[in-house]
């Protein structure tokens, strides 16, 4: 299977890689630059991207994650871990900085308090039916989509819930923790995509 990470600084990293080994993935917890730079792709969890943010600084895997995005590494981000790779925040809290590499302008905390949690079953052209059972707790919304980036999935009233641009796909919401496996499959999907294009350039 693919070698993949779940950045494991803080979050819901238990869900993630029980998800992706499910799907037959070989799953690292990653902290470390050494750690990163054994696996193909990466998945950055829900929790707050403002102390996610900041250990990854104190771990010094920041610099090397965003060498690795601009670098073509595909990369899947739920809720807090959309933040890390929003471009802009609208709301960041003080000195607060994302990885960022997708094209979009993301506002935190969109619908509310942990109490305002809730599910919606939501369409997502681009993963075919049925549609997602979407669980959202605190979590952001895309305010802009850049030209790069597509939306793939709105709310009823039109905000924009997911996205993604070339290898990186950023969700609102959670995946893990519903059983839906379509976006981790999306995800394994381009890592094995570049691993051949990476083959074929070198043979
Ligand atoms: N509100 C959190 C943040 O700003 C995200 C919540 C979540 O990941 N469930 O990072």
């Amino acid at each position: 299977g693919e070698r993949v990470g779940v950045l494991a600084l803080q979050g819901d990293v238990r869900e993630h890689v029980s998800t992706l080994e499910g799907l037959g993935a070989d799953v690292v917890r990653v902290r470390r630059p050494e750690e990163l730079a054994t696996v193909e792709g990466l998945v950055i969890p829900g929790g707050e991207s403002s102390v996610i943010d900041k250990l990854s600084r104190i771990f010094g895997v920041r610099d090397p994650i965003r060498a690795a995005i601009a670098d073509g590494m595909p990369v899947l981000g739920t809720c807090a871990g959309l933040i890390m790779l929003a471009d802009t925040i609208t709301d960041a809290i003080t000195g607060q900085q994302t990885f960022g590499g997708l094209d979009v302008v993301v506002r935190r905390n969109a619908f509310g308090r942990q109490v305002e949690s809730f599910e919606a079953s939501l369409a997502v052209p681009a993963l075919g039916e049925p549609p997602v059972r979407a669980t959202f707790i605190r979590g952001p919304v895309v305010e802009t989509v850049g030209s790069d980036a597509t939306a793939l999935a709105t709310l009823d009233d039109g905000r924009v819930v997911a996205v993604e641009q070339g290898n990186l796909i950023g969700i609102s919401f959670h995946p893990e923790i519903s059983g839906e496996t379509r976006f981790h499959r999306r995800f394994l999907d381009r890592v094995a995509a570049r691993r051949t294009a990476t083959l074929t350039a070198a043979s």
